[in-house]
């Protein structure tokens, strides 16, 4: 009886933004109205972390703090609308310029939110969570270098914070990409159109599985015991096959089955991302070939939050899930354009994920060969 030679096939693992609008990356600050009560002093004085303010930096330090709950559930327009008003009584207040831009880069106005850290950045050099943001949002835009000089720069100066070594394995992994040339950082500056697909940018890291195993057999697992699993997970997960197939028109296809042994990719949940390969993930997607293509595959699917503070919400949990499929469908690598889900990064902004026009381009490329 023949055995199966099957390798696995080697997966880019996909860099996760850190700094996604967590409590750990926001700015408050403490405040308080000192009322004198000498009989020669009956008027009130404004204190910002115990320094004596006026009523307008006392009003913004105020709006600042009540930014962090808006941010922190994703309300991020108010959040936006009210730190503009704060950063024009408290021009000179870091912290309102770090809402600010997470906030906007949550809205998706990435290059506002640059201008926001930037200066926040210069006005305290040495604010951990404006560095983190910083890195995070030039990481979700594609501009490799900027992210790495932030990160490196986080390490530097804060070799004790609790997420140094997640930040550190971030860097790392990203200069891995470059050098293994899965990032091209240059192209996000080129100013010519990026191509409708991205078939020649992954060259041989995008792999076909044969006619013959379609449609795919999935089985999906619910996590009903895992903690931090919601029963809509399974059907997001489903959801972002069914937009692949979609996006194929009819070239690719797939099953579910209920039992995992029948399965060709068994699909599940997990809490612990002790086994992945790259602890700084969300998720993790394993191929195995033979000498015709992908046979056999896994997905897992993390269910809580990478860093404890940040929320896990359901746009984050669908783009890991169309991000995840996309591997499993035989893109073994990323590409360079933020507008793709086979970017290399995670998004700092929290809109609903769709597939990128070159996304579908390129699922129905490769399987209408
Ligand atoms: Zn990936």
């Amino acid at each position: 009886m023949p055995v199966l030679a099957l390798k696995r096939l080697p997966i880019a693992a996909l860099a996760t933004v850190l700094t996604a609008g967590g409590a750990t990356l926001l700015s408050a600050i403490s405040i308080c109205i000192v009322i004198g009560t000498g009989p020669a002093q009956a008027e009130e004085h404004y204190e910002v972390n115990g320094k004596s303010v006026t009523a307008a930096v006392y009003q913004a330090g105020k709006i600042l703090n009540d930014s962090v709950g808006l941010l922190q559930t994703n309300r991020n327009q108010e959040a936006v609308d009210m730190l503009l008003q704060a950063e024009q009584m408290a021009p000179d207040l870091a912290g309102v310029h770090l809402n600010l831009g997470l906030g906007l880069a949550k809205l998706g106005r990435s290059q506002e939110a640059v201008k926001e850290l930037e200066t926040a950045r210069a006005l305290d050099p040495n604010m951990p969570n404006v560095l983190l943001t910083l890195g995070g949002i030039y990481q979700s835009q594609g501009q490799v270098n900027n992210a790495i000089n932030t990160y490196s720069d986080f390490v530097a100066r804060f070799p004790q914070h609790k997420d140094a070594a997640k930040v550190q394995a971030l860097v790392t992994g990203l200069k891995k990409e470059v050098a293994d040339g899965v990032i091209h950082p240059e192209m996000m500056n080129a100013n010519g159109t990026p191509s409708d697909n991205y078939l020649g940018e992954l060259g041989s890291r995008a792999k076909r599985w044969p006619a013959n195993k379609l449609p795919i057999k999935v089985c999906i697992r619910p996590g009903d015991n895992v903690p931090g699993y919601k029963p809509k997970y399974l059907a997001i997960l489903q959801q972002a096959f069914n937009a692949w197939q979609e996006a194929s028109q009819g070239n690719l296809s797939f099953t579910l089955v209920a039992d995992p042994a029948q399965a060709d990719l068994d699909c599940s949940f997990t809490n612990d991302p002790s086994g992945f390969r790259n602890q700084a993930e969300a998720g993790e997607t394993n191929l195995f070939a033979n000498s015709k293509g992908p046979v056999k595959g896994t997905i897992q699917i993390l269910t809580v939050p990478l860093v404890a503070e940040l929320p896990l919400t359901d746009n984050r949990i669908r783009f890991i899930c169309l991000h995840e499929v996309g591997h499993a469908i035989g893109f073994g690598g990323h590409t360079s354009n933020p507008q793709d889900v086979m970017f290399y990064s995670s998004s700092v902004s929290d809109a609903f994920p769709h597939l990128s026009p070159r996304d579908a381009n390129t699922v129905r490329m490769l399987y209408a060969q």
